[in-house]
């Protein structure tokens, strides 16, 4: 693994390199040889599209966004920022409590984090800041940096025919910067908390976004891990966790991919299971989903279960009757259905399970778009995901939901699902607590 311990002379080295990029033309596709391949990041979105979005000006709440077309400066967080306080000890607030103060933090000061931008580089700044600051020794914190090509190359889709290439990737990355300037790196931010035991648990979530505030997707995620590791640190952990912050997620899980690429073989084998953290409350269900792939099909591996998916599983049912307002929800086909940062990991037959807040087709509201989609193909012949029930009525809903679009804001998801947000996050700290703490023989 390629290590480098964080320093703020690093960073400042960080900030120096800048990538001159230019719109990449991509290849007429090959109709014949298409393979299932959800190309929703790709593919969908032109760049004179980007960002104009005409709900935007109706919603006044909104922040606008003028700084992002100069690099910011490095900033010294510990003047810039509020310090959150907490005064007692982590494991005796409730859980959530932590998680929804650094979702609204996030929210209100490290919108738009897309990633290959200065935006991006400074979450992750923010995220070393803030575990340092919480006495976290910074010997276990690694920021592993990579740049388009070092990731690509680790994508097990490269060098095959007909799927997306570098190019598209950065065409990507280009659209998702709008008129930002983008850099020639991301990074990965990692904690480890050593354990008695040498197996290790990854735990999972991305930290950037598209150019909105993303509260959902995936501040929720980033704000969990944080308040598990604080809590984790006070509680005696068997297994020796590893929190990853994965960068680059939104435009094709390069962060995750890269970091996997990293592992030695032996470091793979002793990972017991990795559990990714994304959209805790796009919709009010709390889903899960358990499984580990029985077979290599390629990008649609089917799932199957284990003795550690089963433990995932039986968990949940005890948690469920334990507390009355509770409900988990299994959901193990949602692996092959949601493209996010297990997907590497599952790629790569490692158990894994993803927390995920979801619709269900009757709730009511902006949420009634059910967050699933089948596999079909688009103009140009490519195969893509298509939302199912994307006509409802014979109108057309193209952003019925909250990720990926302006609201993905704290303030508009409070005001249309109040509590929502409190709920999701002290179900999903609940549930990974116990996890964390269950041993797997
Ligand atoms: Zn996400």
């Amino acid at each position: 693994m390629k290590k480098i311990i964080i320093s703020s002379s690093v960073f400042l080295m960080l900030v120096g390199a800048l990538a001159a990029c230019s719109t990449p033309q991509t290849d007429a596709p090959n109709n014949e040889s298409v393979v299932e391949y959800p190309t929703i990041y790709s593919t969908e979105i032109q760049a004179e599209e980007y960002p104009q979005y005409p709900e935007y000006r109706e919603y006044p709440q909104y922040p606008e966004y003028p700084e992002y077309v100069e690099c910011p400066e490095y900033v010294n967080y510990q003047e810039e920022y509020s310090e959150i306080v907490i005064n007692i000890p982590y494991v005796e607030t409730l859980p959530g409590d932590i998680a929804v103060q650094y979702i609204m933090f996030m929210n209100d000061n490290l919108y738009a984090r897309t990633a290959f931008t200065y935006r991006e580089l400074e979450t992750a700044e923010w995220l070393v800041e803030t575990l340092i600051g919480k006495g976290f020794d910074s010997e276990d914190i690694v920021v592993q940096e990579f740049t388009l090509q070092d990731a690509f190359s680790t994508l097990s889709i490269a060098g095959t025919h007909d799927l997306p290439t570098a190019d598209d990737f950065m065409l990507n990355i280009l659209v998702h910067a709008g008129e930002r300037e983008v850099r020639r790196y991301s990074q990965n931010v990692i904690l480890t908390i050593p354990g008695e035991s040498n197996k290790t648990i990854i735990v999972g979530a991305h930290y950037d976004t598209w150019a909105f505030p993303g509260a959902n997707d995936n501040a929720s995620g980033v704000a969990l891990l944080l308040e598990s590791a604080y809590r984790m640190r006070d509680l005696d952990n068997y297994y020796t966790l590893i929190y990853v912050f994965f960068g680059a997620e939104e435009v094709g899980v390069l962060g995750s991919s890269y970091f996997l690429s990293t592992l030695s073989r032996a470091e793979i084998y002793n990972i017991l299971f990795m559990l990714n953290a994304d959209l805790l409350f796009e919709g009010s269900y709390l889903l899960f989903t358990p499984g580990v792939m029985v077979t290599g099909v390629q990008w649609g591996g089917l799932v199957g279960s284990n003795r550690i998916t089963r433990a995932f599983e039986n968990i949940a049912l005890e948690l469920n009757d334990l507390h009355d307002d509770l409900e988990l929800f299994s959901y193990p086909e949602g692996l092959y259905r949601f493209f996010s940062d297990h997907r590497p990991f599952y790629m790569r037959g490692i158990p894994v399970i993803m927390f995920s807040g979801m619709y269900r087709d009757d709730e009511l509201g902006f949420s009634r778009r059910p967050f699933m989609f089948y596999l079909g193909y688009g103009e140009d012949g490519r195969p893509r995901a298509i939302w199912t029930d994307t006509y409802r009525d014979g109108v057309f809903i193209s952003h019925a939901g909250i990720l990926h679009s302006w609201r993905d804001d704290i303030s508009f998801i409070n005001e249309h699902w109040p509590g929502k947000i409190e709920r999701a996050m002290w179900g999903y700290g609940i549930f990974l607590e116990a996890i964390l703490l269950q041993r797997y023989t």
